[in-house]
């Protein structure tokens, strides 16, 4: 293992044809090298049995396959499985596969930490390391499998993705990017663009961005329906209030005709939850084809919210469908193995980083 070898986990097709391309050899390579890596899950090029004895050669000098170690796993009593992957750095990260009926959901993280801080988020209170690369991210979705022993044809384990678990994938582009890219490539995961699903707090540039460049589902953590609320609950709100976030939800919707955006909105007592911030959001939302993701609080060690009351949640949900809103009341689920909503935190090396990365440095990168 050298540090100059290409992790091959980490290339999209693009990535892979431009290596192979480089190497003087037929962009079509990248194709059987991606069925090797990703469906048969193998870890030595001695087993890619189509490519020639010395281009399996000449890949181990330049390239590796490399995956984050599976140190951990653990069994919610509701079916729910969490497993803690270690990194090379000796951070760890957290990735939760939900299943439900036919369906299983794998919450997959962008970042070792975070660097939000939203105020009811335990990643957030753990602080931010540094950016999981491409193959750390879908590491997670072949480690669910190889859990398994299953290669992505003979068990649909995982039908959705949900880019949810540690970190904010917009601040983190071009690896999720690639990695949504590898998850939907029918020579890789064969995901559908449907039930890839991106979630962000907000990072404007990056979703007008994303409009272009992917088609994956988009949610938003919306939380609050007006800016003097939403600046407390999620701070990045200060940099990209209401306005500019709802405009970058409406050019998502019309490039390319998407499909709705989910908000999810964590149900907070006392402090979002009242009828009020209800008949906001009908207000806000108007004229965006969405639908709402409740989410009851989890809570945490140290964390200085309760959640809403069963009956407050339901009477929100009443007045926003009254308004016409598709809602939905998010199931809590792992909360046994802290695996739910909020709950992941992982092992973040070295926390100090916490203020390092704001969110606008991270987005200059981004041109944004
Ligand atoms: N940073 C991205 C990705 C994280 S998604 C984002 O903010 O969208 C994780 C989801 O769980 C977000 O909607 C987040 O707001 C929500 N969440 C965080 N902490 C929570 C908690 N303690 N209880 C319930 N939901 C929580």
């Amino acid at each position: 293992m050298s540090d100059t070898k290409v992790n091959l986990l980490g290339l999209d097709r693009k990535g892979l044809e431009a290596f192979f391309t480089n190497m003087g050899e037929k962009a079509f390579r990248a194709s059987q090298v991606m069925k090797w890596i990703h469906q048969f899950g193998v870890n030595d090029f001695d087993e890619m049995n189509n490519i020639a004895k010395g281009l399996r050669e000449q890949l181990k000098e330049v390239a590796e396959l490399r995956a984050p170690e599976l140190v951990l796993d653990q069994a919610s009593s509701d079916g729910t499985h969490k497993w803690v992957l270690r990194l090379d750095s000796g951070n760890c990260i957290e990735t939760v596969l939900i299943p439900e009926g036919e369906r299983g959901t794998l919450c997959v993280s962008s970042q070792v930490g975070c660097a939000l801080d939203c105020s009811f988020c335990a990643t957030g209170k753990q602080g931010f390391n540094r950016n999981l690369t491409t193959a750390e991210i879908v590491g997670q979705l072949r480690a669910a499998y190889q859990y398994y022993g299953a290669t992505h044809r003979d068990k649909r384990i995982i039908t959705n993705v949900v880019m949810m678990g540690m970190g904010e994938p917009l601040l983190n582009f071009d690896n999720v990017v690639a990695a949504m890219n590898i998850m939907t490539d029918d020579d890789c995961y064969g995901l559908s663009k449907r039930r890839v699903t991106l979630s962000t707090a907000g990072v404007v540039p990056a979703m007008r961005r994303l409009a272009e460049e992917s088609d994956v589902s988009l949610a938003v953590s919306l939380h609050a329906p007006n800016d003097e609320l939403r600046n407390v609950l999620v701070p990045l709100n200060c940099k990209y209030p209401l306005k500019e976030l709802m405009a970058a939800c409406r050019h998502y919707v019309e490039v390319g005709n998407k499909r709705k955006i989910t908000f999810e909105y964590v149900m907070l007592d006392g402090v979002n939850d009242k009828p009020e911030h209800a008949r906001q959001m009908i207000q806000l939302l108007k004229g965006i084809p969405s639908k709402i993701n409740l989410i009851p609080f989890n809570p945490f060690p140290q964390s200085q919210y309760r959640r809403s009351s069963d009956e407050t949640i339901r009477h929100f949900r009443d007045i926003l469908a009254a308004g016409g809103l598709t809602t939905v009341t998010r199931r809590t689920r792992g909360d046994d193995i802290d695996a739910a909503c909020g709950q992941l935190v992982g092992k973040v090396m070295d926390r100090t980083k916490r203020n390092l990365p704001k969110a606008g440095d991270a987005l200059q990168e981004l041109g944004g």
